[in-house]
């Protein structure tokens, strides 16, 4: 059967098109080049967090987070999900204000934080370290473990009655007959749709050159199982900060409790590399700001470490919407690191633009041509 909309890449962002397109109506046709959620959606944290460095950023991180809720709600026991929250914590006066200010912005916004006094934090969270100026605690963000959550995703895909073609790379789209977009496969099978969505995150440039997504590497670490150790995320106000060496590592101390006891700490960004080979100084730096918040991580076990390259986008936002130049082409790819956190959105507002209808939130920071300034595409 012929698909209306075929999408390239199954990652959470991919995976949850699909599943949202077929939903909508249009019969889905997935294809993944290796198996759905095996990319960058393995390599990330999976904090759900509530992040506003911007309006906008908060608008699409606040919108995901209330479908996170039902998707939940509607998956029991799938994904590892933990309601943790996030502990943002401030080492000294200023980041302390800024906590303050972010607490009231998301108090404004109707999702829960409360300022916690210093002599308050030990009680919360007895690992970290005494002379903290405090922190702000929100209480609605989560946990989740993406690759599987990805993964159930094209298995509901198929339920749902859509396609789901694992291990076929696409390595090639073509403007097909009449209105009508073609996939080529590595093994020399064709599909064509109406529309086709390239989700395929640092894969999106192989088949459009002209997309400016990029590789930002970071690092993470995993300890042992240490349960009951960490009940919240906790995140350094300098995450977020830019703050970087010589080299362009920003390193910013975020530390999970995972389901199995295990923290997983984080993180570092870093452009210009090649690889996701680990390098010591990047994840000795990592595990130096997380030992400088939480010291008894000094005498923990790490088991593994690894580094993964986020799809990152020229102004830090994602592109959702229409290729600007090739019909039938659609873009949902560039979330850097915040695409678990923000996918179920990213789905929602991508079938209302490709239905023709009102998107449940403002699109327009997220037009992929407001990279093209008038020049055409190939
Ligand atoms: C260290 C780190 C920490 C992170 N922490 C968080 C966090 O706490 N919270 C959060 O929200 N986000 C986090 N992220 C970001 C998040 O992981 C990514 O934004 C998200 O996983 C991107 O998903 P994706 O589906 O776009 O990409 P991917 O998961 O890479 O999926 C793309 C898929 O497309 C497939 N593909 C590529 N090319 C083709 C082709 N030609 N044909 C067919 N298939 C193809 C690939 O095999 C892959 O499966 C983190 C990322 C990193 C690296």
């Amino acid at each position: 059967m012929q698909p209306d909309v075929i999408v390239v890449g199954g990652g959470i962002i991919g995976a949850s098109c699909a599943v949202s397109l077929q939903q909508a109506g249009m019969r889905t046709l997935l294809i993944e080049a290796a198996q759905p959620g095996c990319g960058i959606t393995a390599a990330g944290m999976g904090h759900l967090v509530a992040l506003d460095e911007s309006v906008q950023e908060l608008d699409l991180c606040l919108f995901s987070l209330k479908l996170w809720r039902d998707w939940v709600d509607q998956h029991p026991g799938i994904g590892q999900v933990v309601q943790t929250g996030t502990l943002w914590v401030a080492e000294n006066d200023a980041q302390l204000i800024e906590a303050q200010q972010r607490a009231e912005r998301l108090n404004q916004r109707q999702w829960q934080a409360e300022v916690i006094r210093p002599e308050d934090l030990s009680q919360l969270e007895p690992a970290l370290r005494q002379g903290l100026a405090g922190a702000v605690r929100v209480t609605g963000d989560s946990v989740v473990y993406p690759p599987v959550i990805a993964y159930r995703m094209a298995q509901d895909l198929v339920q749902l009655g859509g396609q789901l073609l694992c291990g076929q790379r696409v390595n090639s789209l073509r403007q097909g007959s009449g209105s009508s977009v073609s996939v080529m496969l590595d093994d020399g099978r064709q599909f064509s749709a109406q529309h086709v969505v390239v989700a395929a995150g640092l894969g999106t440039t192989t088949l459009l050159p002209e997309i400016p997504v990029f590789p930002r590497k970071g690092h993470l670490a995993i300890t042992d199982r240490y349960p009951g150790r960490l009940r919240h995320q906790i995140v350094s106000m300098d995450y977020g900060q830019h703050n970087m060496t010589e080299d362009g590592l920003s390193v910013a101390a975020n530390v999970q409790p995972r389901a199995t006891g295990q923290w997983l700490i984080g993180s570092s960004r870093q452009d210009g590399q090649l690889d996701t080979q680990v390098s010591p100084v990047a994840i000795g730096a990592v595990l130096q700001s997380a030992i400088r918040l939480l010291p008894c991580l000094a005498t923990m076990h790490v088991i593994r470490s690894w580094a993964g390259m986020r799809p990152a986008s020229p102004d830090g936002q994602p592109m959702i919407g229409a290729h600007p130049h090739r019909p039938g082409v659609w873009l949902a790819t560039g979330h850097e690191g915040l695409g678990v956190t923000t996918a179920l959105a990213t789905a929602d507002m991508l079938t209302s633009q490709l239905l023709g209808k009102t998107t449940a939130i403002d699109a327009a920071p997220y037009t992929p041509s407001r990279f093209f300034n008038g020049v055409t595409g190939r």
